[in-house]
């Protein structure tokens, strides 16, 4: 075994990317699966997105960028908050990205080590927890209970002296939970009496919301503009996830660092892809809308199929492409089903113990796909479950 650094072991995984490992190999072998496991729309990217990535390769783009991202690609954002949350940034503050979750490993590396606490979302995003502990920091979790959205009450009753940084998730994966306006104002509020903490705001799914639900920017709140650390990008919204675009929004005094940490990194984002980001914020935004409201039929196809499945019960989403069902009346553990369901009965979805450990009693399914899969999914879920799962609960032994 060649000997490598000791804190590798503390870096965790996603294991979304596992399950969609494993589902490839079953297609492979030709078993028929239904990947309701990864998170990633099933559009495609808009046409006049593309041409302008194609373009600015045929216009001679191929050279390095500034490492924080071209200038006018960082206005474009600016003015992107400004229009539609009315929350005013200096493009100088703006950092492009090769994906949303470069911000949060920056921004862990930032403030992490031992010694510090760091709080976030359980269950959430797997990276956060992994970064984490590999900074040497603590985690504290914390985790939701009122329809998968934070009480600040609870947020603010955690923060110690040591908390340097407090991760929130808001549209949430992998509940699909959103925290309403009233409690982001109490949360807000509250951070007043704690000026030694800074927010990593992970906003990642601002533009799916359900309901006429509105998007709450913690950028937007001025006791805060200071010390938030926006995250976002174009991954979710317009169906880039393999393009690698992202952006953050840097209080002034962490731009420096921040940007030292992309020199240190990646130099800076492929220089096409940039354009691509640009034309993507300045375009027609048909695509997002038509893409959302594809997702809200969804979301109801598969919160009231999962509903009818014997032993889940599911809250309805607020925002992002999620289900997280509660599966504790099947009385099989997350692991084990999510096994189950994808060796047995076909069907990709992701246990809710992946995104920490208050995700026993969970499983994840993306519904960033078609109807018919999600009732097919859904119909393969039942019979598999009606079969073996509830007859074994019954008795104890699965
Ligand atoms: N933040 C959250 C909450 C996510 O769910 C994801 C992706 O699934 C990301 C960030 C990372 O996005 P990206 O693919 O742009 O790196």
């Amino acid at each position: 075994m060649l000997p490598i650094a000791a804190h590798m072991a503390d870096l965790g995984t996603e294991t979304a990317f596992e399950v969609l490992a494993r589902a490839a190999e079953l297609a492979a072998q030709g078993r028929d699966i239904i990947n309701l496991g990864i998170g990633q729309p099933d559009f495609k990217t808009a046409p006049h997105i593309v041409e302008a990535a194609v373009k600015a390769l045929r216009d001679g783009h191929h050279g390095y960028t500034p490492a924080a991202g071209i200038p006018a690609l960082r206005e474009a954002v600016a003015a992107d908050l400004a229009r539609r949350l009315d929350v005013a940034v200096d493009p100088g503050q703006v950092l492009i990205v090769p994906g949303g979750k470069v911000t949060m490993w920056f921004a862990i590396l930032m403030f992490g080590e031992p010694d510090t606490e760091i709080l976030y979302p359980n269950p959430g995003f797997p990276i956060y927890e992994s970064a984490i502990r590999f900074t040497g920091a603590t985690p504290v979790p914390l985790d939701e209970d009122r329809g998968f959205a934070f009480s600040a009450a609870d947020v603010l009753a955690r923060i110690t002296p040591r908390t340097r940084l407090l991760i929130v998730n808001n549209p949430a994966n992998p509940t699909g939970g959103v925290v309403p306006r009233a409690e982001v104002d109490r949360l807000a509020d509250g951070l007043v009496d704690h000026p030694h903490v800074t927010v990593l705001s992970d906003e990642i799914y601002s533009r799916m919301l359900y309901d006429g639900r509105e998007h709450v920017c913690l950028l937007g709140y001025p006791q805060l503009r200071d010390r938030v650390i926006l995250l976002d990008g174009w991954s979710k919204t317009y169906a880039m996830t393999g393009w690698r675009l992202g952006y953050a929004v840097w209080p002034p005094a962490l731009v420096e660092a921040a940007t030292r940490l992309a020199v240190n990194s990646h130099s800076c984002v492929n220089a096409a892809v940039q354009h691509a980001g640009i034309a993507a914020l300045e375009g027609p935004q048909d695509a997002v809308d038509a893409m959302t409201m594809a997702f809200a039929d969804r979301r109801r196809t598969i919160v009231d199929a999962l509903n009818r499945v014997p032993g889940f019960r599911c809250v309805e989403p607020g925002g992002a492409f999620y289900a997280f069902p509660n599966i504790t009346g099947t009385g099989v553990a997350a692991k084990v089903l999510q096994t189950r369901l994808l060796e047995d009965a076909g069907v990709a979805a992701v246990a809710g113990t992946s995104f920490g450990a208050f995700g026993e009693g969970f499983l994840r399914f993306s519904y960033a796909s078609s109807i018919d899969s999600i009732e097919a999914a859904m119909a393969r879920i039942n019979t598999y479950l009606t079969d073996h799962i509830s007859a074994r609960a019954d008795t104890g032994s699965a």
